[in-house]
């Protein structure tokens, strides 16, 4: 009986453990943001995320990508560049490619903005080296319909750490910035893209 005791207390022990881990991580998520796109949302964000282990794993990857952006710097051999910024929360986004032929051979960005923000753009670089213009416009359509909805659609990998944030419409316009950044890019577009011209 005590040895089961004792297991039950480590048990109990290491969940608290969990949970305690899982708020500071959103808790972290809420510092880093910016005011209007932290406060409310995020806070209710946080009440189901503390009891959910698949949130737990994915606050944990957008928190990594978000302290250590991957791909966070200028491009010396773009081809081509747009910048994007929401101004519902402050995040400013410029994303650079070198295109090889139709495909994107290398990808870059700089700009600050919120947690949701930098790494959307972070996981986006990752996830679109190497493909072709069309592979990468079929992503963005799958990661606007998830990011409005909830739905996963197709196969997006990594980039399913966003699929909570149709439950807050403020940070569905801080993960989609990246992609519209991308997509104005590979259309030449000149002008910086706002989320404030847009549906999302
Ligand atoms: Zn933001």
């Amino acid at each position: 009986m005590c040895g089961s005791g004792w297991s039950s207390t480590r048990a109990w022990e290491r969940r608290n453990e969990r949970d305690r881990d899982a708020y500071e991580a959103w808790a972290e998520l809420g510092r880093q943001g910016q005011a209007l796109c932290s406060c409310v949302s995020l806070a209710l964000w946080l009440i189901p995320a503390v009891f959910d282990d698949l949130s737990d794993l994915y606050q944990q990857v957008i928190l990594d990508h978000c302290k250590k952006p991957r791909n966070f710097h200028e491009l010396s051999g773009a081809t081509c560049s747009a910048q994007g910024y929401n101004p519902l929360c402050g995040d400013q986004l410029k994303m650079y490619l070198a295109m090889d032929g139709d495909v994107i051979k290398d990808i870059s960005f700089t700009g600050s903005g919120c947690c949701i923000s930098k790494a959307s753009a972070s996981l986006l670089t990752d996830a679109v080296k190497g493909k072709t213009r069309g592979e990468v416009q079929a992503m963005f359509e799958h990661v606007h319909e998830m990011v409005m909805t909830g739905r996963v659609v197709g196969d997006v990998g990594k980039l399913a750490v966003f699929a909570g944030v149709h439950k807050f419409p403020a940070r569905v316009k801080c993960a989609i910035l990246a992609w519209h950044a991308v997509v104005a890019a590979l259309k030449g577009e000149g002008q910086p893209v706002s989320t404030e011209n847009d549906d999302t």
